[in-house]
């Protein structure tokens, strides 16, 4: 498919097609349909963008978020290409300029959000128009039982009659294997020959770690003062949090602003802006934080409470690092979010079966959270995807968490939930282990229990992280129904009958341990701790310089030069600064030191369009810093 590559060098600028794109875009061209999964930052974009300028007619783009729409045009047309939306935000003139552009057949692109397409007014437009394709972005809100589930995305399934000789292309970074069959089914892919194309869910360039939260204000601190100078995301479960550790970063000079529904409009949509314009802001937000974004420059997304489940994590984490380059995903649990958690779905007025799936999901969360195993690895494989564990880039891999036979003590744990009757929560059962002459323990004559103070072996913090894996392997579960006592089910008998082992993680060493990133090559206040170890290679995608290739070669007066160019052109044309070039691309511009249109062209992110617009002001750029 030579057209395809050559269009791809041309208006992007890059050499080659990332792992799954080349297949997907070819069938596509080809006139098929179907789902493609792939991670985030893989490049799913370019799987009907290309095909859109390669076919005739415009290319239809159905997605969410009138941000995301934005962007994703600004960056479009920055590359040359004749791209367009429709949304709430134009007025009607705007949008009927659009719509005569469309029919004359004037765009290669057209975004729309999906109340939009399925209006008979817009679905009349369509039909009078030439289409070369419909791309259903984040297509798993198709999905009933996902965690975005969106109800007009139901009826985009009707596009498939409508349009049945267009190719239809629906794309996700979050679906397991159950997913995507029902995304496959609901949009008609099954009836018509739709093809399913998943790539790996592995994000090489995001390193996980996952710790105790003990005092999670000083934790978070030390992790984020590890990226000083950097962009990050910290999400926190509820909007009084996300405001109590907003205040504090700042307090301790962070540059962090508060995100959460709460906020007035103004003052969230401006903290999102500065966030997405800005390259060292750190927001402190709640879920309702992201779904929108697409910054490529995110260095590190910390979770200061659970996610909801293993997907919720693996969309949040992967808002870090799409540029490619190292980025660290850190949670820090405690079990309160594990009870509060479960609290939810109880009184929640979700059917029965949908509660079920939802204790599930966060049971599966909770085992990757109390596992010793790679972290890659259990991820992966809720997702279907193998990997072979030891990736290098974990805790767990970084520094292998011993554990120990606690067969005895998990006993007696269990024996204290029986004897106290299974209505007491964790704080008083380790007060009983522990002999402890509490209020409760007199109130409840609990001196007398034959489990009173035989725990003298472990300490309470160690009991109480005993308790959590306990709860966590499902050895007993928690009964948020009843104040959150602690019950003993069928697993727990086995365990008490000693016909099954229990090991548990030792606590992990002490923050000393704690692994450091790598020196950045462009030094930005030089508060940062050096690296204890090195990461990986290789990390990025095709064309992306080494960490230790840039650091030899990197001037680094010149890349502060391009950035500053960069902050002003952006803010000058009112795009975020990536549309104009990503980081990557300015340090390879600051390595590589092109001195001519040809070798500009050289650069992965550079294509035509880019090089006419932005070519001269960076030659000469380079030029004052090339003595
Ligand atoms: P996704 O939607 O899968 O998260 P995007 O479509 O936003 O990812 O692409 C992520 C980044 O990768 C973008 O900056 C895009 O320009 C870049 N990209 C896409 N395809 C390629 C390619 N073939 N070679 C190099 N970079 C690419
Ligand atoms: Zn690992």
């Amino acid at each position: 498919m030579t057209l395809a590559r050559d269009t791809l060098r041309a208006v992007f600028g890059y050499s080659d097609f990332r792992p799954g794109q080349g297949e997907i875009v070819d069938h596509v061209i080809a006139g098929g349909s179907g789902l493609a999964v792939m991670p985030t930052g893989a490049g799913k974009s370019m799987c009907y963008q290309l095909p859109a300028l390669v076919r005739e007619g415009t290319g239809i783009v159905v997605s969410p978020l009138i941000a995301l729409m934005q962007d994703q045009v600004a960056g479009l047309v920055a590359n040359g290409v004749s791209a367009a939306f429709l949304n709430s935000t134009l007025d009607r003139s705007d949008a009927y300029a659009i719509e005569q552009q469309f029919l004359r057949g004037e765009l290669d692109l057209l975004y729309l959000a999906p109340e939009r397409i399925m209006n008979p007014r817009t679905l009349d437009l369509l039909g009078r128009g030439s289409i070369a394709l419909l791309a259903i972005d984040e297509a798993h809100c198709v999905s009933q039982w996902g965690h975005d589930f969106r109800p007009e995305y139901l009826q985009l399934s009707e596009l498939a009659g409508r349009f049945p000789e267009t190719p239809r292309l629906a794309l996700t970074a979050t679906a397991d294997p159950r997913t995507q069959q029902e995304i496959m089914a609901r949009l008609g892919f099954n009836d018509n020959g739709g093809s399913l194309f998943v790539s790996g869910f592995d994000r090489p360039n995001i390193r996980y770690l996952v710790r105790e939260r003990k005092n999670p204000k000083a934790q978070l601190l030390a992790f984020v003062r590890r990226h000083s100078g950097e962009s990050g995301i910290v999400y926190a479960a509820t909007r009084k949090r996300v405001e109590e550790f907003a205040a504090y970063l700042v307090e301790k000079g962070v540059n962090a602003l508060p995100y959460h529904a709460g906020l007035p409009d103004d003052t969230r949509h401006e903290n999102q802006r500065r966030f997405q314009a800005d390259d060292a802001v750190v927001i402190v937000a709640t879920v309702a934080f992201g779904m929108g974004v697409d910054k490529p420059d995110v260095r590190f997304v910390a979770h200061i409470n659970l996610p909801k489940s293993i997907e919720a994590y693996y969309q949040e984490t992967g808002r870090a690092g799409r540029d490619g380059e190292p980025a660290e995903a850190w949670m820090a649990f405690g079990l309160q979010d594990l009870v509060l958690l479960r609290r939810f779905i109880d009184e929640s007025d979700a059917p029965l079966e949908q509660k079920r799936l939802e204790h599930e999901r966060l049971n599966t969360l909770v085992n990757f959270c109390e596992s010793s195993d790679c972290r890659r690895r259990s991820l992966l494989r809720y997702f279907g995807d193998p990997h072979d564990g030891q990736c290098g880039n974990c805790d767990n891999c970084i520094s292998p968490a011993e554990t120990f036979d606690a067969t005895t003590a998990a006993q007696k744990a269990l024996s204290c939930i029986y004897r106290t009757g299974q209505q007491f929560g964790v704080g008083h059962l380790v007060d009983v282990l522990l002999g402890k002459e509490t209020e409760k323990v007199e109130r409840f004559r609990h001196r007398g229990l034959s489990t009173f103070g035989i725990g003298a072996e472990l300490s309470a913090s160690e009991w109480k992280r005993l308790f959590r894996q306990l709860i966590a392997a499902g050895f007993c579960d928690v009964d948020s129904q009843r104040y959150n006592a602690i019950a003993l089910n069928a697993r727990s008998r086995d365990l008490l009958r000693g016909e099954t082992t229990f090991h548990a993680r030792k606590e992990a060493r002490p923050a000393k341990k704690e692994p450091t990133r790598r020196r950045r090559t462009v030094a930005n206040g030089s508060s940062e701790p050096t690296a204890a170890f090195t990461l990986r290679k290789p990390l990025g995608p095709v064309g992306a310089i080494s960490e230790g290739e840039a650091r030899e070669l990197l001037d680094e007066a010149l890349f502060d030069a391009l950035r500053k160019w960069r902050t002003a052109l952006a803010s000058k044309r009112g795009v975020p600064p990536y549309v104009i070039f990503s980081n990557r691309v300015l340090k390879h511009l600051a390595a590589h030191k092109p001195l001519s249109s040809e070798e500009l062209l050289e650069t992965p992110g550079i294509g035509q369009a880019k090089l006419t617009q932005f070519g001269p002001a960076v030659l000469e750029l380079i030029r004052q810093h090339s003595t």
